[in-house]
């Protein structure tokens, strides 16, 4: 089975390109962020929590995002493969992510990075405010907050992956086509 994880900083086009990716490849996509902002549009209990946390920029706890994590890959056997998109973000996440994984008798297969520097992810979030209705995307320090939340919690995993010989890097300023053919390269 395959188990493709996109890493990257907020802005950096994972969603974009795993819309690509599933359109090709038929994976089951599985974004965190969509998954929270559906708690958030159901106004379920865990999406009022939620709410608050990623309007603020911080992340949500480990254990509701794993658990969200388990259930959907759950109800997504049979699919032709995963990719997950904002997971995990944190090592705990990435560690519990491979306990689940060989659960099911699985590994991750790699991580690809798609890079981008902080005044172009700036550049992004502020452009992407202007097509889609996300309070996170609006406020200047919200966004600065995710960035630095990203280099302090998420950018580890690059080195976690990095170890485990799965780290595939891709250099995110580049137009969607480009950055798609080379995820396609390695997805091949
Ligand atoms: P972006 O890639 O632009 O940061 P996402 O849609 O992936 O957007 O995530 C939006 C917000 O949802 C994050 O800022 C965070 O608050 C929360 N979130 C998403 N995924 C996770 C995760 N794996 N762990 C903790 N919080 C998460």
């Amino acid at each position: 089975m395959n188990y493709y994880i996109l890493l990257g900083p907020p802005g950096a086009g994972k969603g974009t390109q795993a819309g690509l990716i599933v359109e090709k490849y038929g994976y089951l996509h599985i974004s965190t962020g969509d998954l929270l902002r559906n708690e958030i549009a159901k106004g379920t209990e865990l999406g009022k929590a939620a709410s608050e946390i990623i309007n603020r920029g911080d992340l949500v706890s480990d254990e509701i995002v794993i658990g969200m994590i388990r259930n959907r890959i759950e109800s997504g056997k049979g699919a032709k493969g995963f990719l997950f998109d904002g997971f995990p973000r944190t090592i705990a996440q990435a560690e519990a992510l491979d306990r689940m994984l060989a659960d099911f008798g699985g590994e991750v297969s790699a991580a690809i990075s798609i890079n981008l520097d902080d005044r172009m992810i700036f550049e992004r979030i502020r452009h992407r405010a202007m097509i889609e209705d996300r309070k996170d995307d609006t406020d200047p320090v919200t966004i600065g907050h995710r960035i630095s939340n990203y280099h302090e919690k998420t950018e580890p995993l690059i080195s976690y992956y990095r170890r485990q010989g799965k780290l595939r890097d891709i250099q995110g300023d580049d137009s969607i086509d480009n950055v798609f053919k080379s995820i396609s390269a390695i997805i091949q």
